[in-house]
């Protein structure tokens, strides 16, 4: 049946519905309740003050307004007692809407009523009900109603919150009433039994249509269980057809030597948890499958070095290695790093290993012998930004491409990287450290590495929360420690670096620092509308030591390693990410000195406070990056989203960890037993995902 003779549709709405993707009845199951409330009589009301509540009941009154400003107010009864509910606006219009003695379903906030006085509710929305009508009085029989997102297309059709839910609720009575199953279902029949799940039917229609508020969770944890178990679904698939189908790179040459040398190149020694990822990675690379490894480990953790060994095994092999930097001061530095330690490698070994930088802004003639080199395979090890996904970028044999800060990069673009070798392993590497559940749920192909210790002698950095006006004894605080030779960061809040505004405060500070509280010490700044070998200088100067403050904006948020510097201030910290601070207090606490992160703010409200106070209280990556999601939610964790894979509608990442790990392990078991999805028992699998996520497949590279 066309929506438009769905009861309260009609040809307008009907062509908004159309527009929001709902062209067949059927298509108002996948809709998600935003939240309920609750029916209830006039006298419950009295005692639910400041609840949200629908009421049915007869006008038994319409008081006219005594000025043209105030409400219209109806008087409601239904038996229990009275209510009196305010209308502001349009009262000409409320006066001719409302008649004595008829019955109407009222949505509202239960206000607080003088005593002995009528109650009084806040008006939301109404429905003019008819208990003659079949549909009407099977509407009423619901004694929790849903209340949906309202788009703008609806509104304009005169769709209030109340309206709609009587057109979902239509559209689920005329299924009921026409089909046997109004939902098809998409999970195996087998699965639903040993985990006693209720049928999708069942599960749609009372999360739309509880009888109890209570047993709303249990519907939807099933229906998240079927998203997420299709998600671990595609997964799996994934995660088989790089096994089986896709050949990669064997690196198989001994790496005894390599192994010595690279320990003897070292000044220190690795801790056990890059040992433990070095291996892993090792025998990753060795097999013949391809490697998708995620690397977490918190800033200063020593991720690099552990790639480059991956880079070393490669080299040896006879295969190229990228290396690709969301910024290009870090991809300044990391070359840098990078080509001191592959000098000395050289050295211990006897081997001529070349190390090549690519970013943006090079000389037009220096970028052509680069990537010249690249091409000829003569640039062993290639560093750069987005640079290097370029199309003019060719490699001569590209093994191995490590992804430095992840976070910073989307699919898309790692997908790129992959497509300029044959089938090269894959490291990406991550200093934000992902909740568990949301590395299973965005990253469930890979394969995680999880160094979870910092090396020897490190000290835990000390934070402090300050207020605005207690920044002159911050100003000293920082002072105490340049004179004992140590260097400090201060930081401004220029979050999007076109912001004029908080550039021009930034410099307005940093000409205040180096004229006048620091101006017995030398300042320095950097910020993202520098010139990347601006930036170099002032690093570089900094990392010597002709610099003792650094003034500076998120440009310096990721990776920066300079172990002097001993101070990290951030002023208006309230307006930084949780995730965001935790970054910049990881440029300090990496040598062997305390380090100290004090962090300013002017205004705090609810949710900043949390984030500067959990700062305050751990430095725990993971922690932080929990309370993170906590706050931000799952989708915004990431920045951008980072895929068009992942859309839920009913799943809630934080609350469903339980649901995302019953989901991983049936969904990898069935495609364990059966990778073709060829028996019969699954075969309910193979259809929903050739019907519903051939794009995803598709954006997956599943054959
Ligand atoms: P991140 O994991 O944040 O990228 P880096 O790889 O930049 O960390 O390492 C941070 C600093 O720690 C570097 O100066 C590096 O040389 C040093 N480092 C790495 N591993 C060790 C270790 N096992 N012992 C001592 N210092 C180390
Ligand atoms: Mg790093």
């Amino acid at each position: 049946m066309d929506i438009k003779y769905l009861k309260g549709v009609g040809d307008k709405r009907a062509e908004a519905f159309l527009k929001l993707g709902v062209n067949r009845i059927e298509d108002f199951l996948s809709f998600v309740p935003r939240a309920y409330v609750r029916r209830t009589t006039i006298a419950e009301a009295r005692k639910n003050v400041g609840g949200n509540v629908v009421i049915f009941g007869k006008v038994t009154f319409v008081k006219h307004p005594s000025r043209p400003q105030h409400p219209v107010t109806i008087e409601l009864g239904d038996g229990t007692g009275l209510i009196e509910i305010p209308i502001f606006g349009a009262s000409e219009f409320r006066l001719k809407q409302f008649r004595l003695n008829e019955s109407y379903l009222f949505y509202g906030k239960v206000a607080d009523a003088y005593k002995g006085y009528n109650a009084r509710l806040d008006y939301r929305d109404h429905l003019k009900l008819n208990t003659f009508d079949e549909f009407d009085r099977d509407f009423l029989k619901y004694p929790v109603l849903p209340v949906y997102e309202l788009s703008g297309l609806l509104k304009a059709t005169w769709v209030k919150p109340l309206t709609l839910t009587r057109i979902v609720f239509n559209a689920f009575r005329y299924l009921l009433k026409n089909t046997q199953f109004p939902a098809e279902e998409k999970l195996p029949e087998r699965i639903l039994e040993e985990y006693s799940l209720p049928s999708r039917s069942e599960a749609i229609l009372r999360i739309n249509f509880p009888k109890t508020l209570e047993q709303v969770e249990q519907y939807r944890k099933r229906l998240a269980f079927e998203e997420l178990f299709y998600l671990q679904i595609l997964f799996a698939l994934k995660k088989r057809s790089i096994k089986e189908e896709v050949k990669g790179i064997s690196f198989n040459t001994d790496i005894k030597t390599l192994t010595s040398n690279f320990v003897k190149t070292l000044n220190f020694e690795l801790t056990g948890a890059q040992k433990k990822v070095i291996n892993e990675i090792y025998s990753d690379m060795k097999s013949g499958k391809v490697m998708n490894r995620l690397l977490q480990g918190d800033v200063g953790s020593g991720k690099t070095i552990v790639s480059l060994f991956g880079m070393l095994i490669a080299l040896q092999n006879g295969y190229q290695s990228a290396f690709m930097c969301p910024t290009e001061i870090l991809a300044e530095q990391h070359f840098s790093t990078i080509t001191n330690f592959v000098k000395r490698f050289n050295e211990v070994s006897g081997l001529d290993y070349k190390v090549t930088l690519l970013i943006g802004g090079q000389k037009k003639k220096l970028r052509q012998e680069i990537l010249a080199d690249i091409k000829s395979g003569k640039a062993g090890i290639i560093i750069g930004t987005h640079a290097l996904i370029q199309e003019t970028v060719e490699f001569a044999n590209l093994g191995f491409v490590v992804i430095d800060e992840q976070h910073k990069f989307g699919v898309m673009q790692r997908a790129k990287l992959k497509e300029k070798g044959l089938n090269p392993d894959v490291l990406v590497m991550t200093a934000t450290p992902i909740p568990r559940t949301l590395s299973i749920a965005y990253y469930g192909d890979l394969d995680v590495s999880v160094i979870d210790e910092l090396p020897a002698g490190r000290k835990p950095i000390h934070t402090y929360l300050k207020k605005d006006t207690a920044k002159n004894e911050v100003w000293s605080f920082v002072k105490e420690n340049l004179r004992k030779g140590r260097q400090a960061f201060i930081i401004y809040p220029i979050i999007d670096e076109s912001e004029k505004l908080d550039l021009k405060s930034a410099e307005e500070n940093y000409k205040n620092h180096k004229g006048n509280i620091f101006r017995e010490y030398k300042v320095g700044m950097v910020h993202g509308r520098m010139f990347w070998y601006e930036i170099e200088e002032t690093m570089n100067d900094f990392k010597a030591g002709k610099i003792d403050v650094l003034v500076a904006t998120t440009v310096i948020e990721v990776g920066i390693d300079i172990p002097n510097a001993t101070v990290m201030v951030v002023e208006e910290a309230q307006r930084f990410g949780l995730s965001q601070l935790h970054q910049l207090r990881g440029r300090v606490g990496r040598g062997a000195e305390q380090s100290h992160c004090i962090l300013i703010a002017k205004y705090i409200d609810e949710i900043s406070g949390k984030r500067l106070e959990t700062l305050c209280e751990t430095t725990d990556g993971f922690k932080i990056a929990q309370v993170d999601m906590e706050i931000r939610g799952p989708g915004e964790f990431f920045g951008t989203r980072q895929s068009g894979i992942l859309e839920f509608s009913a799943t809630d990442l934080i609350k469903d960890s339980d649901v995302l790990h019953k989901a991983k392990e049936v969904a990898f078991k069935i495609i364990d037993e059966d990778p073709h999805l060829r028996k019969p028992e699954n075969k309910i699998v193979r259809e929903v995902l050739l019907k519903e996520h051939k794009d995803s497949m598709y954006l997956m590279n599943i054959a």
